[in-house]
């Protein structure tokens, strides 16, 4: 293993999911098991400090999804930001590298005047605005796909990168954002090393609420940390994102995915039967290293067409629509994303009507009671 960032071979396994299937892929319910696997496991660099995937496992074309609310949402409110410091302006140059994940801002950016270059090919130019939307983290080699984003800046250009960092993974336990295909866990100190190494300086890092604490950072020839800025950096480095003692949490919180195992097998045996809501790409990892089975986990909901008929990579639970959930009159039905409570209350009052019961993930599985009980005490 040498680091995808430095190249120093110093550094150890900090996350060890064992063996999971890609997370991108869900075979047709009834494929027979068993999908292939490769090892998921997290090397931390001791040089540069990079959290990085340390094996290449054929990664699958990631499922596009629809620009949800929160996303759209998220690409106004960055490219105001970005805006507001003038750095998207009528006739200045634009590349973006989208996200294989679908975002795109580039339709904002144009509508602001900017003109857009692409990033390959012979009319790529150098540009005012490099933008990279969760791009970088699925390239194997992050030195060279580095270079190749600052290569691209105009002279006084700014580098733009959207990311989910480190430093929230750590803090909120998401082990589960370990996957195949998503080689770079960046923290800004270690991104502030690699910017660096690069010829760039780290400027401003602002963060998001979208999925529990993204970031924005723009980096450009000579740039220091603004104050807000380094105090992110310094928040960062007091969680310890770069100590391999620290960043071993994760694993403990990974191993916790046992809790909801037996949380099921109690509740099988107490002859309920349980299901499951959100086939989210965070839910793979967690129902595969839980170990859970149709005979467990009878379904999962999914709004999503696309997923339903489909199954879960790595088991046999098969993904339903939200109708065929409740048809199933779930006496439990645990969440696999957070913060949906009250949404799916709402859009599936018979899951509740008919008897049965949310579960939230907190970690650990808790029920909910229902709203009208809880207004009643
Ligand atoms: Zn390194």
């Amino acid at each position: 293993m040498r680091c995808r960032s430095c190249r120093d071979a110093r550094g150890e396994i900090v996350l060890d999911l064992g063996e999971q299937p890609p997370w991108g892929h869900m075979p047709a319910a009834g494929t027979p098991l068993p999908d292939p696997v490769s090892p998921l496991r997290m090397w931390l660099c001791a040089a540069c400090g990079l959290a990085q995937l340390e094996t290449d496992a054929d990664a699958f074309a990631e499922p596009l999804g629809v620009e949800s609310r929160e996303v759209a949402e998220q690409g106004d409110r960055a490219v105001e930001h970005l805006a507001g410091e003038g750095l998207v302006r009528p006739g200045r140059t634009v590349v973006e590298f989208d996200s294989p994940h679908g975002e795109t801002w580039l339709s904002r950016l144009t509508g602001r005047g900017m003109e857009a270059l692409r990033p390959d090919g012979r009319a790529a130019g150098r540009a005012d605005l490099v933008v990279d939307l969760y791009g970088l983290l699925h390239e194997p080699d992050q030195d060279s796909a580095l270079r190749r984003r600052v290569e691209l800046l105009a002279p006084g250009g700014t580098l733009v990168l959207q990311l989910l960092t480190l430093g929230t993974v750590l803090r909120d336990g998401q082990w589960y954002d370990l996957r195949h295909g998503h080689y770079a866990y960046w923290s800004l100190p270690a991104l502030d090393a690699a910017l660096r190494r690069h010829g760039l300086g780290l400027h401003r890092a602002r963060r998001y609420p979208m999925a529990g604490g993204t970031l924005v950072v723009t980096a450009r020839a000579g740039a220091a940390p603004d104050d807000d800025t380094r105090r992110l950096v310094d928040e960062e480095n007091e969680l310890g994102v770069t100590d391999p003692v620290r960043l071993g949490r994760l694993q403990h919180s990974a191993d916790g995915a046992r809790d909801l195992r037996d949380w099921l097998e109690d509740e099988r045996a107490a002859g309920r039967t349980v299901a499951g809501y959100g086939a989210a790409s965070r839910a793979v990892p967690l129902v595969c290293r839980a170990g859970l089975r149709a005979d467990l986990l009878a379904a999962v909901g999914d709004a999503s067409p696309g997923k339903q008929g489909l199954r879960m990579p790595g088991t046999d639970v098969p993904i339903v629509a939200p109708a065929d959930l409740a048809a199933l009159r779930p006496d439990r039905v645990v969440l696999f994303l957070p913060g949906l409570a009250a949404e799916m209350r709402a859009a599936l009052p018979e899951i509740e009507h008919a008897g049965g019961r949310w579960v939230v993930l907190d970690p650990a599985p808790r029920v909910l009671e229902p709203e009208s009980s809880l207004a009643t005490g």
